[in-house]
């Protein structure tokens, strides 16, 4: 088996295919191998629609061996350890690679045991998350069945992928129960780790309104780190004005919990990671995505120290920029693309409308379109709930959008 590429990717998903492919558009004479062990591949953004029922999970997976672009080598291999003193990676196999420039995309770890009782209630009980694709329409269920009670919706104190994530689902849900006449008999709860509803004020202040109209009890800085299914109970610690660490819980009837998150662990307890960060993310200079120590290494997507929003409209961003500076140290040039920590939130705020909130490092808005994004609208919910999933198989990962 070769065992040397000149490009070698970690990683397989959003990022890795969508930075192979627009390389070989660049150069289609390079020789890049990706090493990704997951035989499937997903769509992950349409899961929050398939827990809102409106979309078939069926749809957002795909064979790993039909999206990898042609002319790379898919190795289908976990690596475990990074040497890249000897330009080299491990494998839990045991097999080693070696490469000229390595980039690494092995996206981001959902730590479910970071929450008691969580991973063995998931998807029975009432508790759902749609940060797993086995789960995501046990969600629905939960939502089209719910006949009132307590319905809570959690987002953890750490970074996550997708970080409007956890309430978009809580919007849909509280719409539908609207729609069915059943919202005056429903009690919903947000405990968030967040100190605010969204970081960009003016994106802010739409869903403040969408929180208002929803009678949604929104309590922020929490730490919620146990569910108890059997009694239908989830506890979190929340800090009371002296600073002082309450553990208080809540009885639920329905739950959507979101995981804590962090690097996998193979980054962290690699050399690669950032030291400073306390979530083992790779370190990287957060506008070139270069390795701030090894210069032959970039990263990019949910692994990275980047301080942008982990999504996939971020890496659209971020994905030419590895491109176009990788190419420039092939060439002994300088790097000099840069990343502004664009990244999008499309969030839906009942069906049929939605807020595409767009913004960068200084979370100053970026909107594309010539209307006022904060404003929900339906062209928005047309092109999160057709375009981009056509766009994301036909053109993203071929590096054409
Ligand atoms: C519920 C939900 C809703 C979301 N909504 C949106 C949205 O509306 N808009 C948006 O832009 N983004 C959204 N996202 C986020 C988006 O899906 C991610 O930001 C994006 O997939 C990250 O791409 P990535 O390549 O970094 O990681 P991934 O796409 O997760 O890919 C990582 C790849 O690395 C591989 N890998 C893992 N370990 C190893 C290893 N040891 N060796 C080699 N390979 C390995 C994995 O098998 C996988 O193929 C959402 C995510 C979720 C879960």
């Amino acid at each position: 088996m070769v065992n040397h590429y000149q490009i070698l990717i970690i990683g397989g998903g959003n990022a890795g295919l969508s930075v192979a492919s627009q390389l070989l558009i660049k150069r289609s004479n390079l020789n890049i191998g990706i090493i990704d062990p997951s035989e499937k591949h997903y769509y992950q953004p349409a899961w929050t629609l398939v827990g809102a029922g409106i979309f078939d999970i069926n749809k957002t997976v795909r064979n790993e061996k039909d999206v990898i672009p042609k002319n790379t080598t898919w190795i289908k291999e976990a690596v475990n350890e990074f040497m890249p003193n000897e330009n080299k990676v491990r494998c839990s196999s045991g097999k080693e690679f070696t490469y000229n420039y390595l980039i690494v995309c092995p996206g981001i770890q959902l730590d479910w045991d970071k929450i008691k009782g969580l991973k063995d209630t998931l998807g029975k009980n009432n508790v759902s998350s749609n940060y797993s694709f086995q789960h995501a329409p046990y969600t629905w269920e939960m939502i089209e069945n719910f006949k009132g009670g307590t319905a809570v919706f959690t987002n953890p104190t750490t970074p996550i992928k997708c970080g409007g994530a956890p309430h978009k689902i809580m919007y849909l849900a509280v719409d539908y129960w609207r729609k069915q006449g059943i919202l005056d008999k429903c009690d919903v709860h947000y405990l968030s780790g967040a100190t605010v509803i969204f970081g960009v004020k003016e994106y802010a202040a739409t869903l403040t309104e969408v929180v208002k109209r929803g009678n949604i009890k929104v309590h922020f800085g929490v730490n919620v780190n146990e569910i108890d299914a059997a009694n239908k109970t989830i506890f979190y610690e929340e800090k009371n004005q002296a600073g002082e660490v309450l553990r208080k819980s809540m009885k639920f009837d329905l739950c959507h919990a979101v995981p804590p998150q962090s690097a996998p662990d193979f980054i962290k307890n690699s050399i690669l990671k950032d030291e400073a960060n306390p979530f083992g993310y790779v370190e990287i200079d957060k506008y070139t995505m270069q390795h701030t120590r090894f210069p032959n290494v970039f990263a990019l997507g949910d692994c990275t120290n980047a301080p942008c929003s982990k999504t996939g409209a971020a890496i659209r961003k971020q994905a030419p920029v590895v491109v176009t500076n990788l190419l420039a140290i092939m060439d002994n040039k300088k790097v000099t693309a840069q990343y502004d920590g664009y990244s999008a939130c499309p969030i839906p705020t009942q069906y049929g409308k939605l807020m595409l909130a767009e913004f960068d490092y200084t979370n100053t808005p970026k909107m594309t379109f010539p209307i006022n994004q904060a404003k929900p609208n339906w062209a928005m919910w047309i092109l999160k709930t057709k375009v981009l999933p056509w766009l994301y198989w036909n053109k993203i990962l071929k590096g054409t959008a």
